[in-house]
């Protein structure tokens, strides 16, 4: 964890080594058995999938390059207009990553003043609708992951069965559609009590990120409050819906050298990956940043 990233700016040392020395007698969190572990001061974790979980960010970014670059490279050429790519941190970051599919293509058309109609989630791949646009980029990601196979953090994996040691109830939460796909490839679907993904959300109507229902619905479905959940995410609108929701901590994971974007955007605590931190780490940060409020 980079020093300047390992608490949240309004805690600072010696309150969060107070925090530490506090005991409280009516509190069921946070107590040791003798000679045993302590209980943690949360009791769910939610974790993103692409980028998390899944090295799946890089397959998401290129089949979205490849679509849009070929729907603009047509537009180019219908209205005489020089090509302009669809490039990663001003396009993919800003308007497409961690959004429900549609919601990114509608971001990214708008962002170079294109409107087109919806449509239905049945257009065909590639028709030139926003659905049909992000039909076309769901088709490629899906041949990439069969041609190239999909491979796991495995510092998130390790951070999940110690966490599910721990008594940790563990959600998953995301805007992929392609989440039971992904799981079953990866065997990784035991890992979570609930999933709520692109498919549950559509049929329950929820706000995709940046606003935290799904994640909100995560901890609902285990039963546990968000103020005693945390969010561990990698995208700017991942965190942003965290931070929103009001959840016990929001972890940043700056795949992409984002950290200060994830901060800006409301993370608690940003790492380059979940091995720079630790289980006890993060309880002490919840503890800090439940006591800071
Ligand atoms: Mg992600």
């Amino acid at each position: 964890m980079e020093p300047a990233d390992d608490q949240p700016a309004s805690i600072t040392p010696s309150r969060l080594s107070t925090i530490r020395r506090r005991k409280s007698a009516d509190n069921k969190f946070g107590t040791c058995a003798p000679g045993g572990q302590c209980e943690l001061h949360f009791e769910a974790a939610i974790f993103d999938l692409d980028g998390v979980i899944t090295k799946t960010a890089a397959v998401h970014s290129m089949a979205w390059k490849r679509m849009f670059d070929d729907y603009l490279q047509i537009r180019a050429a219908r209205h005489h207009e020089p090509f302009n790519e669809f490039a990663h941190a001003p396009d993919y970051l800003a308007y497409v990553d961690g959004r429900p599919r549609y919601d990114g293509v509608e971001a990214f058309l708008k962002s170079r003043g294109i409107n087109l109609p919806l449509g239905t989630p049945e257009d065909l791949p590639g028709g030139e609708t926003v659905c049909g646009l992000g039909n076309r980029k769901n088709a490629l990601f899906n041949q990439i992951i069969e041609r190239e196979g999909v491979s796991l953090f495995d510092s998130t994996i390790a951070l999940i069965r110690e966490l599910r040691q721990r008594r940790i109830k563990v959600g998953l939460a995301t805007s992929s559609n392609n989440s039971a796909v992904i799981l079953d490839k990866t065997g990784t679907t035991h890992f979570f009590a609930t999933v709520v993904d692109g498919i549950e959300a559509a049929k329950l109507r929820l706000k995709g990120k940046p606003e935290p229902d799904i994640f909100a619905t995560a901890t609902a479905n285990l039963g546990v409050p968000s103020a005693r959940a945390i969010v561990v995410e990698d995208a700017a609108s991942g965190v942003q819906a965290g931070a929103r929701g009001g959840f016990a901590l929001v972890i940043g994971v700056a795949r992409e050298n984002n950290a200060r974007e994830l901060r800006d955007h409301g993370a608690d605590v940003v790492v380059r990956d979940l091995a720079e931190t630790s289980l006890e780490q993060i309880d002490r940060l919840v503890q800090a940043k439940r006591a800071s409020v």
